[in-house]
């Protein structure tokens, strides 16, 4: 019987072991400061994992490289940006940093991401009126693609570019290719819950060298060549620091097995609650090979969702409902929305299950038997 009543979180950091070794190295070798060694190994570390096609920027946040990719793909006053509304409000809080306007779309069932239905008629009506969208974020969350085919394809065919916010999806694929890499841009976070973390962090992932180097270049205050400072463009200090891309060196070491320690994490739990009347799983549609983040349940209505979330709480268990959509967020009330129901259904219903690659197989017994138990109370 397991008596232990210890503080069960969401998703904390896991570390592997080698992270001390490389930041020791930064201190040893006086590389404290956002440029050095630990961060272009860490870029080179990501750019293999990715497959080696592509470049990446270490930057200090998801958020910042959110920010760069809307600055590298033209988005200025007055533009409009077209966004996941099931997503993290990170995901959208960049389109406003550049007096662009968001407008949110809602999500289709199968992976809960970007509706290419809702996408294409909110292309349409805003071709119709002569405004030309400047851009399209596209998240894969909680870890599952979006649809790959479907939005990319209509990207094309309107000849709008996709930034692939891939925040929770370091690790999943679509058809055996890595999240990250469909994106004209793609970003990544290494916050503190992500699926490997550098305390704060983030990358930009671009499949031109050139827009890495500008990225890089806006990143560390655009600064011209010259032996003074000389500035044409507005700058940002957006850069990772060197101490904190050693932590994500040793992360990398061990992604792998994080991946596969989170996708056993949702086995587990769908194994133990499918039984459950009224709970249902994201499962991974042909093709889809999904990092398991967070493992998310859906269940019958709010009242049952708060009874789990309670219950958990109350034995010290961190749950939490899925994000908001951003079309019901006060700060973006005003905004244009494409609705179908989706995602508010899935905010109604849905609750984030503790989801750590550090969870021990009493901790998900203790989490599966108080939800058993909140079931029959
Ligand atoms: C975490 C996250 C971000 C932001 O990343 P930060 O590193 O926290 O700035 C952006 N989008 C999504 C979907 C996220 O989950």
């Amino acid at each position: 019987m397991i008596a232990t009543n210890t503080k069960i979180w969401l998703s904390s950091p896991h570390m592997g072991g080698r992270e001390q070794f490389y930041v020791n190295e930064a201190f040893r070798t006086n590389w404290i400061a956002p440029l050095g060694p630990n961060v272009q190994g860490f870029e080179s570390d990501l750019e293999n994992f990715l497959g080696g096609s592509h470049h990446v920027a270490a930057l200090s946040s998801g958020t910042a490289s959110l920010h760069l990719a809307l600055i590298l793909c033209g988005v200025g006053p007055g533009d409009i940006v077209l966004c996941q509304s099931f997503t993290f409000a990170a995901s959208a809080n960049p389109i406003t940093y550049l007096g662009a306007t968001p407008v949110f779309i809602d999500s289709e069932e199968d992976t809960w991401n970007l509706s290419p239905e809702l996408l294409e008629r909110s292309i349409l009506d805003h071709l119709e009126k002569g405004i030309k969208p400047k851009a399209i974020i596209a998240v894969h969350l909680y870890g599952m693609p979006y649809k790959v085919n479907e939005i990319h394809q209509l990207s094309e065919k309107y000849n709008i570019p996709v930034i692939e916010d891939s925040a929770e999806a370091l690790g999943s694929r679509f058809n055996d290719q890595n999240c990250g890499t469909f994106g004209d841009l793609a970003t990544l976070s290494f916050n503190g819950n992500k699926i490997i973390t550098t305390s704060g962090g983030g990358a930009l992932v671009s499949p031109s060298l050139s827009l890495k180097e500008k990225a890089v270049f806006l990143a560390t205050q655009a600064r011209d060549h010259a032996p003074h400072y000389e500035h044409s463009n507005i700058g940002y200090n957006y850069r990772m620091s060197n101490v904190t891309a050693g932590i994500g060196r040793g992360q990398m070491e061990v992604l792998d097995d994080r991946v596969e320690v989170r996708r056993r994490n949702y086995m587990f739990y769908y194994d133990r609650l499918n039984v459950l009347e009224g709970v249902s799983f994201c499962q991974e549609p042909e093709g889809y090979y999904s990092n398991r983040w967070l493992t998310c349940i859906l269940l019958e209505n709010t009242e049952m969702r708060e009874r789990i979330r309670l219950y958990l709480d109350e034995h010290n268990i961190e749950s939490r409902p899925l994000w908001k959509p951003m079309h019901l967020q006060p700060v973006f009330r005003e905004k244009t929305a494409y609705v179908n129901g989706v995602s508010e259904k899935l905010f109604d219903k849905g609750l984030c299950l503790p989801s750590g690659s550090n969870l021990s197989e009493d901790d998900l017994n203790r989490i599966t038997n108080l939800i058993f138990k909140a079931f029959e109370l």
